[in-house]
Order: C-alpha cells, then sequence, then structure tokens
C-alpha cells in the first residue's frame, strides 16, 4: 500500500512575505460576523520583534497568546483554547485560524483547527486518522524554522498518558507564509537546537530502511542546506534563515514518504519524562548515538563547536532507575521509528537493555 499524502495547499515564501497575511485573510472574510483567530507565540506579547503590531486582525477577530515557554503543547492547553473561542462566539466557527509561532505554535493552531469541529477532549484523537470531522482553515507562520511542523500531518501533543499527534489528512495547513524576516531575532541556542530537528530528520529519514527517491531528493538537498547554514562562514543571516526555512520544509516533506529514527525515539522518552523541548532533546539524544549515525553524529559535534552551544552533560547522573525505566518504555514502544531506523528485524538487535545504556550515556 502506498501512502496517499496530502500537501499544503498554498505557500508564500520570501523577504515580506509575512505582509501578504492581511491580504490573504480579506479571502475568508466573507459574512459580516466571520472572524479569524490568531494564535500567537506569548513571547510576542510583550513587544519581542514587532510581530504583535503587525498581526492583521480586524476588531471582531480573537487574539490568543499562548503560553510555549514552560512546556510543549498539551491537550488540555488546546481544548481550554477551543473551549474559550466557542464560548467567545457563542459556537459560531472561526472563518480561520492563523498560529504564528515556533512548532509548538504551529501545532496549537493545527490541533485547535481541527477541535472546533470535533467534540470532546483532544486526548481522544492522539492518534492516526481518529479525528471524525474535517476541521477548519487554518494558515501557518513559522516564527522558528526547522521542526517541518509547518507541512506535516501531524499536531503533536502531551497528553495525560502520551505524548502523541493529531495526525490526519485534515490536519495539514491550507496555508503557509515563510518569511526569513520573521524568524530572524530566534536567541542563537534556539536556532541552533530547533534548526538541528532539521538536519536530524535529514539524517534519520536518509539513512532509515523506509525511503524512496522523492524522501532522499528533498533529504538530501535539505541536508545540504543545514550544512551550509552551520558551516558555510560566508553567508549573511538573512541567507541562513531563508535556506533553514526550505530546509525545514523539504525536511518535513522528506518524511513525508520516511520516518524518523533512533534519536527521535530517545528524544521522545527525554521529553515525555523529563519535559525537555523537542530541539535540545534531539540535540542531547544525537550526541551519543555515532553507533547508528556515524560521520553524521561527528559532524553535528562540528557545529556545536563552532556556534558554541553548550549541550547539557551528565544528566543521567540525578536520574533515578525507576525515570529511565519509563524513558525505556516510551522509547521502545515507537516501533515505527526502529522498524524504520534498523531494519524489521529491529527486536532481535536492539534490547531495552541497550536503549538503556544510552540513555546512561546522556
Ligand atoms: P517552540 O515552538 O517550542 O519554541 C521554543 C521557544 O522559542 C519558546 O520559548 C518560544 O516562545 C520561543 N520562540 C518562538 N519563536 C521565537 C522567536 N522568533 N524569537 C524568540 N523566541 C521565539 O520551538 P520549536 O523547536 O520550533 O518547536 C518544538 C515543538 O514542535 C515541540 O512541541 C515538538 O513536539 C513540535 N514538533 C512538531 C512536529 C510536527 O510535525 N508537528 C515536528 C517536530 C517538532
Ligand atoms: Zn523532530
Amino acid at each position: 500500500m502506498f501512502k496517499n499524502f496530502k500537501s499544503v495547499d498554498r505557500c508564500v515564501i520570501g523577504k515580506g512575505a509575512y505582509n501578504q497575511l492581511g491580504e490573504i485573510l480579506e479571502k475568508r472574510r466573507i459574512a459580516s460576523d466571520d472572524y479569524i483567530v490568531f494564535i500567537v507565540d506569548k513571547v510576542f506579547e510583550n513587544g519581542l520583534t514587532n510581530i504583535k503590531q503587525r498581526i492583521p486582525s480586524k476588531p471582531n477577530d480573537i487574539v490568543i497568546y499562548a503560553d510555549v515557554n514552560d512546556h510543549e503543547p498539551t491537550t488540555e492547553q488546546v481544548d481550554e483554547i477551543r473551549d474559550s473561542i466557542l464560548a467567545n462566539k457563542n459556537s459560531l466557527l472561526p472563518a480561520g485560524i492563523v498560529g504564528i509561532g515556533g512548532g509548538s505554535i504551529m501545532d496549537i493552531a493545527k490541533a485547535t483547527a481541527l477541535m472546533v469541529t470535533n467534540e470532546g477532549s483532544s486526548q481522544l484523537y492522539q492518534g492516526l486518522n481518529l479525528i471524525k470531522n474535517s476541521g477548519i482553515w487554518h494558515c501557518g507562520v513559522p516564527t522558528i524554522a526547522g521542526t517541518g511542523a509547518e507541512v506535516s500531518m501531524t499536531a503533536v501533543l502531551t497528553g495525560p498518558t502520551k505524548k502523541l499527534g493529531l495526525k490526519c489528512d485534515w490536519t495539514i495547513f491550507d496555508q503557509v507564509i515563510l518569511d526569513p524576516e520573521v524568524v530572524a531575532d530566534v536567541p542563537t541556542d534556539q536556532w541552533f537546537y530547533t534548526g538541528m530537528d532539521s538536519y536530524i530528520h535529514c539524517v534519520e529519514s536518509l539513512t532509515g530502511t523506509l525511503n524512496n527517491e522523492f524522501s532522499r531528493a528533498f533529504g538530501e538537498k535539505s541536508l545540504l542546506l543545514c550544512q551550509e547554514v552551520y558551516l558555510n562562514d560566508n553567508l549573511t543571516k538573512l541567507e541562513k534563515d531563508e535556506k533553514l526555512m526550505i530546509a525545514s520544509y523539504m525536511g518535513g516533506l522528506s518524511l513525508t514518504y520516511s520516518e524518523v529514527g533512533v534519536c527521535h525515539a530517545l528524544s521522545y522518552g527525554l521529553s515525555y519524562v523529563f519535559g525537555y523541548r523537542h530541539g535540545i532533546a534531539n540535540c542531547i539524544a544525537f550526541d551519543v548515538l555515532e553507533d547508528y549515525y556515524g560521520d553524521y553524529v561527528t559532524e553535528f559535534r562540528k557545529m556545536v563547536t563552532k556556534h558554541n552551544v553548550t549541550l547539557p552533560k551528565n544528566l543521567a547522573k540525578s536520574w533515578s532507575n525507576e525515570e529511565i525505566e519509563r524513558m525505556v518504555d516510551t522509547t521502545i514502544a515507537l516501533e515505527h521509528m526502529w522498524n524504520h531506523a534498523v531494519g524489521k528485524d529491529w527486536k532481535q538487535k536492539v534490547s531495552r537493555d541497550s536503549i538503556r545504556k544510552l540513555f546512561e550515556r546522556m
């Protein structure tokens, strides 16, 4: 069975592309009571960059500043946002939802667009094709590049029992705006961690067993762009940001016909048990994976040094046996990742003990 995958319908790309958002939204504003919901990262609420002043909202619209600073998006957070929107407008559906932020906000916007038309808590829909009704029109404006969340068919949420995406065709954005000026002010460490998500997506996509010419074509080009961004000294910051946005998008497309691998399996364990953010969790995990990803890990360490990033070390010293076991539980349950990374016979090659040893090296 071949994947019959859906893509983002429309995408505007380039320096200044964000200025087109207002015009794009005009097409959604048909009836007099039509309104748009903007879900914006809370970091922009107090004037960091000029995003707040540039939100093309009208008096009838709703602007929600969502806090993703202390934790990754949760099912509870999405439920609350959905409930507050519908309560505010007597259950009238928005004409569109716009997410402005990093991967966390991309996921909250995608999930909210689904949850306004699906009853109950979003935790009921964590998984593949569990959503019953199509969501509403939604648009993503990434303010950090790397996760590929702007193009993927999943909205990753942490729920009471698992970190898992709401995954279906309707999750995909109808519109995306990629403007390198919008990502210009990301602090260096975050720029590095999230960008490395893209690098690692490509490494995992390319080295696994489930890829094809399509995923390799996007993965190879995206990997080259990441290498340029993090190792080439002759690029301006704007050129780097533009390349990284395209790398992120193409890395995400590569995964459409491939999978992530061992690093993401470990990283999910770290995020679930200790709440580490996705980008940094990937970096902590990738640093111990030379047996799986060889020269790529050497190259990754070169990038870490070049950008003066200090990765957290000696973490395992303070982890209890029970915490490590819970991470192993989360990691080993991600069978599709192991299947892709190691092959169908992965259970003969990977044991709880070998995964445990990787965590103990972090
Ligand atoms: P993020 O959205 O979690 O943001 C990281 C931090 O940077 C936050 O504190 C945020 O407030 C801040 N920030 C965002 N934009 C900024 C800007 N322009 N300037 C300054 N600060 C800014 O970071 P991320 O790495 O882009 O996303 C990680 C999330 O994406 C995780 O929740 C992960 O689960 C999810 N993810 C989803 C997919 C998918 O396919 N849906 C893929 C990978 C990761
Ligand atoms: Zn990732």
